[in-house]
């Protein structure tokens, strides 16, 4: 057998299997036309469908068949031999009918039993084409031929995808179901869920103004005290190696101070004479010059006016 027919009857079988449900061993039903073709042309039957289906085989002959066989032709006795070789297919005819008629109401509109049919007859092999899942064979010369696929076969295929893909009715219902179910349970969170009141959270920091340089440099002026510090530190090594001593010790400070015994008594006095040590402005060290000079002036004259006098 070539390999691409070969390969095409694996195919088809393997599409038998999955959508009519056939398997191993396949059952193949004989007509008695094709054994005694086959025992015309002395072929082995057995061998050559198998070669074909590609897979294990069992024989069937209907008793029907049997008595086809048995009539009197050329090749009776052979013929006779070979059918003795499959097994015996029960039918429902009391009366033997022919074995064509006999397969055909065997199949039925369903073939529900997974049969294969190798027949000669054009007419029987017509009638099992119009039926959907009956793989139907047929003697060519000395070779067994698996027909095309029938056309009923291909829709029917089509049907069962169509089946397998769309959504069910009951599958329909469910997902109406649990959408139905979906929402309600979200409406009821919703009402359940309580309101959060909001916080003030003190002003917004980018609605308030921003200090202005006449109010910083008046804030300076205010704390000149920390001027003075800087006086004390400079009376006080001690202080001044501490960059980070407060330059102005709180009324508590002083007191916790005055506990402990402090090596240098200005420093304690520092902060209570804040007066005369801050002169750091150069305009206001001419102005005291000249108050200064103004006072020996009328010192000066107030002497003079007491001597003459
Ligand atoms: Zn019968």
């Amino acid at each position: 057998m070539r390999s691409k027919r070969a390969k095409a009857y694996r195919k088809a079988m393997h599409f038998y299997q999955q959508t009519f449900g056939f398997h191993e061993p396949y059952q193949v039903l004989i007509s008695p036309d094709l054994v005694l073709a086959a025992v015309e042309k002395k072929v082995d039957i057995k061998q050559t469908v198998q070669d074909t289906l590609q897979g294990q085989v069992k024989f069937y002959i209907t008793y029907c068949g049997i008595c086809d066989v048995r009539k009197e032709s050329e090749f009776k006795a052979q013929a006779i031999s070979v059918s003795k070789t499959f097994e015996k297919r029960h039918c429902m005819h009391k009366e033997p009918v022919p074995g064509t008629q006999c397969i055909e109401e065997l199949i039925g509109d369903s073939n529900k039993n997974n049969y294969c049919v190798a027949a000669q007859s054009n007419e029987l092999r017509a009638k099992l084409r119009g039926i959907a899942g009956v793989p139907v064979l047929h003697m060519q010369r000395d070779i067994v031929i698996l027909e095309r696929m029938a056309q009923a076969a291909k829709e029917t295929s089509e049907k069962q995808l169509k089946r397998k893909l769309s959504v069910s009715e009951a599958e329909k219902k469910l997902l109406r179901v649990m959408k139905k179910k979906s929402i309600e349970e979200k409406l009821a969170l919703k009402k359940n869920k309580p309101r959060k009141l909001k916080k003030a959270k003190g002003p917004n920091p980018l609605s308030i103004k921003k200090q202005t340089k006449k109010q910083q440099s008046k804030t300076s002026e205010s704390s000149t005290p920390s001027s003075t510090s800087t006086s004390t530190s400079k009376s006080n090594p001690k202080l001044k190696s501490e960059p980070n001593a407060p330059p102005i010790a709180t009324p508590k400070e002083e007191s916790s101070l005055a506990g402990t015994k402090h090596p240098h008594p200005q420093s304690d006095e520092a902060p209570s004479k804040p007066q005369n040590c801050t002169v750091t402005d150069p305009a206001n060290a001419d102005q005291t010059k000249h108050k200064r000079k103004r006072k020996r002036s009328r010192s000066k004259k107030s002497e003079s006016t007491a001597e003459t006098s």
